[in-house]
């Protein structure tokens, strides 16, 4: 049996990683990308942008 690679549980054979867990982490970083790219034209203030990239890693993430 694999283990995920996102919250280590077993994924099961040859998989690396459970659906949604990939799902989670590959929507975070489409997010966060999107918040990225958004501020970086708008030049909004870094302490906000810190906070929703912040929160949208906490969720996406910590599994
Ligand atoms: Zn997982």
């Amino acid at each position: 049996m694999e283990k995920c690679q996102f919250c280590g549980n077993e994924a099961g054979f040859l998989r690396s990683a459970y659906k949604e867990c990939k799902q989670a982490y590959e929507e975070g970083t489409a997010c966060i990308l999107e918040i990225m790219s958004k501020a970086a034209v708008a030049q909004s203030d870094l302490p906000v942008l810190r906070e929703t990239v912040h929160k949208v890693a906490s969720t996406s993430y910590s599994m």
